[in-house]
């Protein structure tokens, strides 16, 4: 795997592949690589001549400075890992490759980022769309793989590629969790043991709402959530929300939809984590 830092040197190699019939698939991360990252690369390797992984920690989708000062940074494991998968490039660019000058651009994704993560994370999914617009532009690839451990970016970048017309084909991948349950992520690396033991009431408190879907209206389903999560030390919720799987609006009633998404985000610990399920009703 050839690691590239420069921005006009993965353009000209991507120029040079487009020419030649390959198929470009790219999986954007911000490193401290796990089983999920790796999933996603593996199902571009599948559909893709040439997959291409770029890790760039973006400092302006974060909304805390600690946690970007904090966020894992592994990159020479993260390298040993991308190789072992089948990736065929990083892209690895420093701060000031995709940010030459201070980004003042603004996008408005209407009533999608006011809900659940836009609404608790200020400016976050316009960090996300600027670097993401960033990437395609310089990555240009066919594809591009995205986690639905993410779900609301995932429909801030649909929403991204179709109001630009970005011709980028997004590819939605299925969350990939630890035995336990616990989604995996790179913030899981900053929890302590206990910590750590404690983070599995997301996914606990996603199962116990799925369990009730069909027997009690939203309104009682968030008050056992929020009685359940209230009960665990070192936890603090931030929402749990019964979404529509598209556009993340919450759903008054499930009697109305097919399908719903529920969605979590709580801090364990100083650390922010967030998991979601999406529940077929008619499979219950
Ligand atoms: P990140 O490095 O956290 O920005 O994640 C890079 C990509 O990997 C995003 O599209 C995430 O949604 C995806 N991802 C992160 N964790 C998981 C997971 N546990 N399963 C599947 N995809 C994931």
């Amino acid at each position: 795997m050839e690691v590239i830092r420069q921005a006009g040197a993965i353009r000209s190699l991507v120029q040079a592949l487009r020419c030649s019939g390959k198929q470009i698939g790219f999986v954007p991360t911000m490193g401290a690589l796990h089983q999920g990252h790796l999933a996603l690369l593996r199902a571009s390797a599948g559909q893709n001549d040439v997959t291409i992984c770029s890790i760039f920690v973006n400092p302006t989708q974060f909304n805390n400075s600690d946690d970007y000062k904090l966020y894992p940074r592994t990159l020479t494991q993260d390298i040993e890992l991308l190789e072992a998968a089948g990736c065929d490039y990083l892209f690895a660019p420093d701060q000031e490759e995709i940010y030459p000058q201070q980004p003042l651009l603004q996008f408005s994704f209407g009533p999608l980022e006011a809900v659940m993560e836009g609404e608790h994370r200020p400016g976050h999914f316009n960090g996300v769309a600027t670097v993401v617009s960033k990437l395609f532009h310089i990555v240009h690839p066919h594809r591009a793989y995205f986690g639905q451990k993410d779900l609301q970016q995932v429909a801030i970048v649909k929403q991204l590629i179709n109001g630009l017309s970005f011709d980028v084909e997004l590819v939605r991948y299925p969350i990939v969790r630890e035995a336990d349950g616990l989604a995996m992520s790179s913030r899981n690396k900053r929890l302590s043991p206990e910590q750590r033991e404690v983070a599995t009431s997301l996914y606990k408190a996603l199962q116990l709402a799925r369990a009730q879907l069909l027997q009690q209206p939203v309104a009682s389903i968030k008050a056992t959530v929020a009685a359940y999560l209230a009960s665990i030390n070192q936890l603090t919720p931030e929402y749990f929300e019964i979404a529509h799987p598209d556009t993340l609006q919450p759903v008054a009633e499930v009697r109305d939809v097919q399908e719903v998404a529920l969605c979590i985000a709580a801090f364990v610990g100083p650390v922010r984590l967030i998991d979601n399920i999406l529940v077929n009703l008619n499979r219950l």
